[in-house]
Parts: structure tokens; sequence; C-alpha cells
């Protein structure tokens, strides 16, 4: 092994959905700048942001039942589902942005439209769907959501669904047509090549295996060129840890205040994938519906069409499960290694606080076939186990964290930044709403690390993003004009009006 030592403005470990969007956006705000990637894999967006890892869900809130809940009065709680959607919005015009410029092309390579729908049974179920239908229809950003409880339309919605199904107790849908299906490989793919056409340079098979502080107040990066068995070192002012499941490992070697009483909780998935082309085409929609009583937020069960290498596919999922890999290519070594003298405290509050989580997902990991089959046949009731196949899914590392409100060890379900003080360096943790709000939360990224130059910034960040800045939900018209103006640069059209606005039909 030898040593190489070299310099640059900024670093960005992994190649995943997080890293292009940063790269990219760093791109358009500082073009000078010179930006390094490094990857342990052979491509990008191989792990979490791979179309067969993730569920390929545009998370706007339109279908997610858990992002709204039931206050005690009975009203219903939209502020996460606006929340989420106005981060989808985010992201919308940023893709835009970058078809719009020439960066990226073929949008229809990344992102579909799909109708979104939830669907529940049971009275109290279907009571709550309604007073979700109620609260949400009221918001500009959900206008063109409808709600039937008339088996004769869920046919119309929901063939498969509804096919061979005893109508032993009540079932409604809403549906809403402005949804979308994102193969967020794809556009990993597409954005790591746009980096490297403005020469960025993308280390593949470079695994970085530690992080130091340099004494001018630099980062330094520990290097493993896999291909040639040899170890770098590059520094810079500016790091950003994107290893998905990797980062929180990374993230522990910078020593950073930050980095301490912070843990990572790993959940495994997997889907079922149909391989007959003649189910698959009975349906046409990503159809959630509500998570079993204690299984976690990110095991909702869910039937999607999804649009992958332009074939339209029929999955069903996620089943969770427990494996202490924190990468779907990690090792079985990576939650033990994760305890340290500064978080143990805090994953063992966890390990005792969640029996209840982890024996549900040993139970899910042991699982036959049959059974999950079983889980299948709540959504479609004649499925049959010789059309589905079994496909394991990416990893996700939850993060475990001490927080006043849950008290020491709180299993966290959301996207966490974890910056230093000085914002010379940042880690992505957490997978949840994921790679829809990557724009957004790089976004905040920014405000964080760059406070210096967000002034100077943000006319650009208004070009890329026009609604910066600005709530989209209290402000209708200027929704309504961006959704268009999205809808038309992607490729989104639907058929009919949304939201009011004539849209072409594609
Ligand atoms: C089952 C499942 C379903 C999901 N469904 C959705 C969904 O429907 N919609 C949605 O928006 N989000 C979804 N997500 C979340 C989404 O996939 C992730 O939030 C997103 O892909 C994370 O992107 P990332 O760039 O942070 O990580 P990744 O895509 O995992 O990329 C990290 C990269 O870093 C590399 N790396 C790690 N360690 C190192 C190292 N030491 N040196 C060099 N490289 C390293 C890895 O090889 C990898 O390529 C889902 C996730 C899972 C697991």
């Amino acid at each position: 092994m030898s040593n190489v030592q070299k310099k640059s403005d900024v670093i960005l470990i992994g190649a995943g959905v997080m890293s292009a969007t940063l790269g990219s956006m760093l791109k358009e705000l500082a073009p000078e700048w010179d930006i390094k990637v490094f990857e342990k894999l052979d491509n990008a967006g191989e792990e979490s942001s791979n179309e067969w890892n993730n569920a390929g869900t545009g998370h706007a809130a339109l279908c997610e039942l858990n992002y709204t809940t039931e206050k005690a009065d009975g009203s219903i709680d939209t502020t996460k589902a606006v929340r989420v959607n106005e981060q989808f919005q985010v992201s919308r015009q940023f893709w835009s942005y970058l078809v719009k410029s020439n960066l990226i092309e073929n949008p229809q390579d990344f992102i579909m439209p799909i109708p979104h729908m939830s669907l529940v049974q049971g009275e109290e179920n279907v009571a709550f769907l309604q007073k979700r239908f109620e609260a949400l229809s009221n918001i500009p950003l959900f206008q063109d959501m409808e709600f039937s409880d008339d088996p004769e339309k869920l046919k119309e919605w929901i063939p498969l669904i509804m096919e061979d199904r005893t109508q032993d107790q009540p079932i409604a849908a809403t549906k809403i047509d402005s949804g979308t299906d994102v193969n967020f490989g794809a556009l990993t793919r597409k954005l790591f090549d746009h980096l490297e056409e403005t020469g960025v340079e993308v280390n593949y098979k470079h695994s970085v295996e530690d992080i130091k502080r340099t004494s001018d107040g630099s980062w330094e990066v520990k290097v493993h060129d896999l291909a040639n068995d040899k170890l770098e070192f590059h520094t810079a002012k500016f790091i950003f840890i994107g290893g998905g499941g990797g980062s929180l490992p990374l993230l522990q070697k910078t020593g950073i205040p930050e980095s301490k009483n912070i843990g990572g909780f790993p959940v495994s998935g997997l889907f079922m994938v149909c391989n007959n082309p003649d189910v698959v085409e009975k349906h046409h929609g990503k159809v959630y519906g509500k998570a079993k009583v204690g299984a976690p937020p990110m095991s909702v069960p869910h039937l999607d069409t999804r649009f992958i290498d332009n074939k339209k596919s029929l999955l069903f999922g996620p089943y969770a499960g427990f494996s202490p890999k924190f990468l779907k290519t990690g090792s079985n070594f990576d939650l033990l290694g994760s305890v340290k003298p500064s978080n143990v405290l805090t994953m063992l509050s966890a390990g005792a606080k969640e029996l209840a989580l982890t024996k549900y997902l040993i139970q899910q990991v042991l699982s036959s076939k049959e059974q999950r089959m079983e889980e299948l046949r709540e959504f479609i009731p004649n499925a049959k186990s010789e059309d589905w196949d079994i496909v394991v899914a990416g990893q996700r590392v939850q993060v475990i964290k001490d927080t006043e409100a849950g008290g020491k060890g709180t299993l966290q379900f959301g996207t966490e930044v974890v910056c230093a003080q000085d914002g010379s360096i940042a880690a992505l943790l957490g997978a949840s709403p994921g790679a829809s709000t990557a724009v957004q939360v790089m976004l905040e990224l920014l405000q964080r690390c760059f406070p210096q130059h967000i002034k100077e910034w943000e006319p650009k960040i208004k070009e890329m993003v026009p609604s910066y800045g600005v709530s989209l939900a209290e402000n209708p018209e200027m929704f309504r004009e961006i959704h268009t103006e999205t809808e038309e640069a992607l490729g989104l059209t639907v058929n009919g009006p949304i939201n009011g606005a004539e849209s072409k039909s594609s």
C-alpha cells in the first residue's frame, strides 16, 4: 500500500441520492469549487437509493396514513402531511430546473405519474379515512383527492384488490391522480453523470475508512482504493457524509461532540414482486394500507405499480425485518461496532425500550413465504404464490438518541442532519421520508453549513426552487403555478385538470 495526499474544497462520501443532490446544488451555486466523491461500490445509487431497494414513492403525504394523526378531540392533525407535501414540491422544482436547464434529460426515466391511494377496512378505519379526506381536501396541496366507500367505485379504481373480495366489513379508499413513482436509482445515476460532466471527480471502489480534523481546521479522509489496494489521504474544507447506513460509523470517527450519544438501529426489508404480467396489468396505483398494531411506520403495507427499466412492475411490501448490517452490502458486525463508550447508555436504553419492536422484527424475519402471502392476500384476495417472488430491499438505519420528549435512547423515524458547530462537516442519518425530501434536506444543510454564502446564493436558489422561503400551503396561487410548471417539465401531465389548472394529456 502506498500513500497519496490530495486537496479539494468539498468531499462527498457515498454516491447515493443525497450526495448526488448536494453535489448538483453546489455545482450550480459555486461552480468553481473543486468537489470529490468517494464511493465504495462500483457504481452510483447501488444501496438504498437503488430502484429495487426502496419503494420509489414520491412521498407527498397523498396516501401515507401515518402522516396524519387523530387528535384527542377527534380532529385530524394535518401538520406533518403538509410538511411532507411541501418538501416534495421542493424536490419537483429542483428536478424541473435540472431538466429545463438541460443538465439532465428524459425525466420519464426517473419519475412517472401514478395515482396514490389509501385503503382501509372496518368501521373505525373508514370513519378515520373520511375525516382525513375532509381535513386534507380543504388544503390546496391535496385539493383533487377523491373519497369513496362504494364497492362499485372501488372496483373501477382497484380492480385487482376488489376481485373475489368477500364484503363482510366496510371498505373505503381515497385517490389522487397527481401522485408519482420515482426511480431514485435512475435519478442518482443521472445526477452523477451530470456531476462527472462538470468535472467532479467521482471515485468508485474507494472506501472511506477514517476522518480526522487537521491542524488548519480542514478535514482529512483516509480512503482505501479497493481496486489497487492503495491508501490515499484527501483533505477538504467541507465534508458531507452521505454514506446512507454507513454514515453513523463515519460520523463517530470525526469525534465531534454532535456525534456522541447517537446510535443506529438497523431495519431490513423485503418486497414481493409479481412475475405474472396479466396480474401486473390489472393494477394501476400505489395503494397504502394501515400499519399493523405494533409494527413500525416503515412497514406500512402497500401495493405499488412501479416503473423500472421502462417496464411496469408490481411490488408489495415492505416486510420489515432485523439484520445487524448497516448497509445491504455491510457486515454482520456493523451494529456491535457502532456501540461506543459515548453511546452505550443510549443504545442500552433503546434496547430495553424497544423489546417489542425487536421481537416484531425478528418474527418478521422468520416468516415463511406462505405467511407473507397471507399478508398480501389482505390486498389481493386471490393472490397465487407462484406469481410472486421475494426480493431483498435496502437497509435502513433508524437514529437512536436522547430526546427531551422520549428520554434516553429514543428511536427516531425521520431523516436527520448532524452537523459540526462550525458547519465544516455534516452527516445524514435516518431514512424516512427519505429520498423524496433530499432537496429540502440539502437546502437546510446549506443554510447550516454555509451561512456565510447563503445571502449571495439566494437568487440562484430561487431560480432552482422558486418557492424557496415561501409556504405553498399558504400561497395556493403559487402552488398551482408551480405544480403545473413542474408537471410539464417532468412530463407528469395526467388526464384532467389539476387543482383547477388546465393540464394537457401526455
Ligand atoms: C425498504 C426501503 C423503502 C424505502 N422507500 C422509500 C420511498 O418509497 N420513497 C422515498 O423517498 N424513500 C424511500 N426510502 C428511503 C431512501 O431509499 C433513502 O432515504 C435514500 O435512498 C438514502 O440515500 P443516501 O444517499 O443517504 O444513501 P444510499 O443510497 O444508501 O447511499 C449511500 C452510499 O454510500 C456508500 N458508502 C457507505 N459507506 C461508505 C464508505 N465508508 N466509503 C465510501 N462509500 C460509502 C454506499 O455504498 C452507498 O452507495 C426507502 C428505504 C428503504 C430501505
